[in-house]
């Protein structure tokens, strides 16, 4: 009997660093826009079919070299993550949620045949790699470092050698405008995912041809696309969609398309389900009466639908939600030529939108705990 020589697994206690000699100065925040400057050092790891994965490495961030035949530059087979990193009020850093967002890269990975890896032993890498790159987490609401796991192949035709990098860069709030309200262009010929795709999944090839259409709403004057499914809302940009309708017995619906398959599993969307249905039994959300009662649900919603709700006087608010925006109010949805006119609030967000991105925001910054997310 042969004995196979065992593949090692992404192992944490093998991790090697090595800091660089020089560190780059951390822009002041009011300089910060989303993604552009890159921090000190990234972490990385290479996978191959006989050795499995290397030695993990924190290493100085920069440049590698590929080979022009990789298929993750002919395929697209990629798949990425994005979570963020805050300092709570004693000046440590916090994840939120990491095991959400670790455990959907598995999965994307999975779907692109990547190879698997420990997803306690990636959360542990990344939690090392955040601890070097402390003094990079800017303070303050609507601040944090923004963390992008990658794992791409680079065999030729097959997904069995791959490199794993993170790597991380300070962030500021997503859109110039703070909470102002979006414009968006509903796409009716584009779509972003369909039933059997790959639309629940975080990988390369569901983004880069949303690029131009994106573009293209740009171009009209929109802030971000409307992806649609037939008459189907899906979701917005790179963002989950929530509709807000007042109930005939008073309370409050809170409704998101299911997770059908064309649907990103949104961890903040997640998070907005779970904190609505709390409300008021077990926390009130703040700024809303414990009266208000609150239905989240997940549902199909079409523009026809969202079109007779607005004519009623029942919907009460739109909003996107998602890590970079955490909650972003919806004032406008162009479709077929005209421009639908949503409920806009003072100050961006209505009253519910408001309250879930305090709390939500509040647990992030570790200003109020709650089962554990931070
Ligand atoms: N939908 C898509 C298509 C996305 O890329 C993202 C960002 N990951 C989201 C929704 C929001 O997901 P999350 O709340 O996990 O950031």
């Amino acid at each position: 009997m042969s004995t196979q020589p065992e593949r090692a697994g992404l192992e944490a206690s093998r991790l090697i660093t090595v800091l660089a000699n020089e560190l780059k100065p951390v822009p002041p925040p009011q300089e910060l826009r989303f993604g552009q400057s890159m921090t000190d050092h990234m972490l990385f790891a290479s996978y191959d079919p006989v050795n499995g994965w290397s030695a993990p490495e924190i290493k100085p961030y920069g440049p590698f070299t590929l080979e022009p035949n990789s298929s993750c530059f002919q395929y697209g087979t990629s798949a990425f993550e994005g979570m963020k990193a805050y300092v709570g009020p004693d000046g440590e850093p916090r994840l939120f949620r990491p095991e959400m967002n670790i455990a959907r890269f598995a999965r994307s990975a999975a779907r692109m045949s990547l190879p698997p890896f420990n997803p306690d032993e990636l959360l542990k890498l990344i939690k090392a790699l955040v601890a070097v790159e402390k003094r990079w987490i800017p303070a303050g609401k609507g601040y944090s470092l923004y963390i992008r796991p990658m794992i791409v192949a680079i065999g030729l035709l097959t997904s069995n050698t791959a490199l794993l990098w993170v790597m991380c860069a300070p962030t500021g709030p997503y859109l110039k405008g703070g909470s102002q309200a979006l414009s968006l262009l509903a796409m009716r010929d584009t779509v972003r995912a369909w039933p059997g795709g790959t639309g629940e999944y975080k990988v390369a090839c569901n983004y880069g041809p949303t690029i131009n259409p994106v573009q293209a709403a740009l171009d009209k004057g929109y802030d971000q696309t409307l992806w649609l499914l037939g008459d189907k809302i899906t979701e917005a940009g790179v963002m989950n969609v929530f509709i807000v309708l007042k109930r005939d017995d008073g309370g409050i619906d809170l409704i998101t398309p299911p997770l059908d398959g064309t649907i990103l599993p949104g961890v903040t969307r997640d998070s907005i389900l779970a904190l609505a249905a709390a409300h008021p039994a077990r926390m009130t959300l703040p700024g809303l009466a414990p009266t208000t009662l609150l239905h989240p649900s997940e549902r199909t919603m079409t523009m026809t639908e969202l079109q007779a709700w607005l004519a009623e006087g029942r919907l009460l608010e739109m909003f996107s939600v998602g890590t970079a925006v955490v909650v972003q109010p919806i004032g406008n949805i162009g479709y077929d030529g005209k421009d639908i006119a949503l409920p806009t609030f003072e100050g961006g967000r209505g009253p519910v939108g408001q309250a879930l991105y305090e709390r939500l925001t509040d647990i992030q910054d570790g200003r109020f705990e709650w089962e554990g997310w931070s």
